[in-house]
């Protein structure tokens, strides 16, 4: 049983969802699986709860701050069932509950304040942001309580209601997360659904719905988008990436090997901004790959609960099929594994982290998201090719230019076609920032101001200056 204060909630009576350990590949919970005709009176609820949050900023403030104090030290409860029912290293699940916390203060004292409008008319003409009304937020599974926090933080700072719904792989440790934070929240301000589809479906086209927020893949991206346009909801979606980090030829290849593995293979690969494809200059092609390939063999693999794992398994078995997939097409195509290439014997969803090297360049492991533990490294002759690789696919989330003169990386990487882009390192993000993918990777803005703002809506006061 969990230690920390977490408010009660109903269990829901009716059907369970089994909750999978992806290190075994066996139940070992379940979560209720709910079906869609509960979100009637969720969302109802949810609207009831609106008409008081919505009224005092001050008091929203030193709610979400008191949940968050309570989410940190709900700690010893989140981070193993996180890992549990995800995979992850026990350490990564702590450090993502820390930064759920923490984005859970920043938006909390973020002031959308009152803008005036000076256009030199004789009118006092101010905007004051309102909020939208109950938000659906959608979520994956690979960071399940990080994920929900970028949603549910920023549209309970701007005075709306959540419904927050988890993927059905992880519930768990998302339910645990909003009955702590819960706990400091007036009745029906945050509520989780669980179960399958469609729920998701469902919820993303409820009336009761003003904005759908979702993180997501692409394909159930334009399902959501699709969902939710009979209401005219808003809708945020932050979708898959295929990003690429392009290597110039002053690297220092044994200063960048590292944190360049660590940007592809953190959480076993299943990051939206992960490095998924690496090009290099043609002379520097082999020191590359056998820099990556000597990490890959030397990474333990191995349980999330297990202090030595430095890599989990993948979260579930659809996902690990179609890693396997990916990876047998590309050996199939003429790609040679300088590591892995292969999932670890055993129960599980283990992968061995795995290098590519003599990858056809229109390959899917190089042109689609397969979101595992596998790095196709891509020789170029011209830094114009490289760049027109990497930029020539559907998705724009991030990208990064690894070389030793600084600012001739950041020319090179403003010409990337996408929604950030690091110069010597990947997926390092602020809070404050803004987080939007290009292209197909994103529509609408979340994080720093702009995520807020995402949650409100303008409300424009015209005042003339005499009677
Ligand atoms: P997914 O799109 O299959 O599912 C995401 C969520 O949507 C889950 O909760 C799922 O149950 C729900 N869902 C499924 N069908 C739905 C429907 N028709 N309507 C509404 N909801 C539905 O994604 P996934 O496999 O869980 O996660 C991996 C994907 O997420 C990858 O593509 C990854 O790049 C992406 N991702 C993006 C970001 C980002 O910030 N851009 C971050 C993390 C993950």
């Amino acid at each position: 049983m969990p230690t920390s204060r977490a408010r009660r909630t109903p269990e829901a009576h009716g059907p369970r969802l089994a909750v999978l350990d992806p290190a075994t590949g066996e139940p070992f919970d379940q979560a209720p699986d709910q079906r869609p005709d509960v979100l009637d009176t969720v969302v109802a609820r949810a609207h009831a709860a609106w008409r008081g949050w919505r009224t005092e900023r001050a008091a929203r403030t030193t709610a979400l701050l008191a949940a968050a104090d309570a989410v940190e030290a709900a700690g010893n409860d989140l981070a193993p069932l996180l890992t549990r029912e995800q995979g992850k290293p026990l350490a990564e699940s702590y450090a993502e509950v820390a930064r759920t916390a923490a984005r859970m203060r920043y938006f909390a004292e973020l002031d959308p304040g009152v803008q005036p409008i000076a256009d030199g008319r004789p009118v006092r003409s101010e905007i004051r942001w309102r909020p939208l009304g109950p938000v659906a937020a959608i979520v994956p599974w690979n960071f399940p309580l990080q994920l929900a926090s970028a949603k549910f933080a920023p549209a309970l700072a701007a005075g709306n209601t959540v419904v927050l719904k988890p993927s059905p792989f992880t519930p768990l440790a998302t339910r645990l997360l909003a009955s702590v934070v819960s706990a400091a929240l007036p009745e029906d301000v945050l509520t989780v659904v669980t179960g399958r589809e469609p729920l998701g479906a469902r919820l993303a086209a409820h009336p009761g719905i003003r904005h759908v927020t979702f993180t997501g893949s692409i394909p159930t991206g334009r399902a959501v988008a699709r969902s939710a346009a009979d209401s005219l909801a808003r809708t945020t979606l932050e979708l898959g990436g295929n990003d690429a980090a392009v290597l110039l030829e002053d690297v220092d290849v044994e200063r960048i090997a590292d944190r360049l593995f660590w940007a592809a293979f953190r959480n076993c690969g299943q990051v939206c901004m992960a490095v998924k494809r690496v090009y290099v200059p043609a002379p520097l092609h082999s020191e590359v790959v056998e820099a990556l390939a000597q990490r890959a063999k030397s990474t333990v693999v191995g349980p999330g609960l297990d202090p030595a794992s430095q890599l989990g398994p993948l979260n579930n078995a659809p996902q690990l099929a179609r890693v396997e997939r990916c990876t047998a097409q590309a050996l199939a195509d003429g790609a040679r594994a300088a590591a892995g290439g292969h999932r670890q014997a055993g129960p599980g969803y283990f992968f061995a982290p795995t290098i590519l090297t003599d990858v056809p360049a229109d390959n899917p492991v190089v042109t689609e998201e397969q979101f595992g533990p596998v790095l196709p490294v891509l020789p170029y002759r011209s830094l114009d090719d490289a760049l027109e690789a990497a930029n020539g696919t559907g998705f724009g989330l991030g990208g990064s230019v690894w070389g030793t003169d600084l600012d001739r990386a950041e020319a090179v990487a403003d010409r990337l076609e996408c929604g950030t882009a690091w110069i010597n390192h990947h997926a390092e993000l602020s809070l404050a920032q803004p987080f939007a993918g290009s292209k197909q990777s994103g529509v609408g803005v979340a994080g720093g101001p702009w995520g807020l703002y995402g949650n409100l809506r303008p409300f424009v006061v015209h005042r003339p200056e005499e009677t």
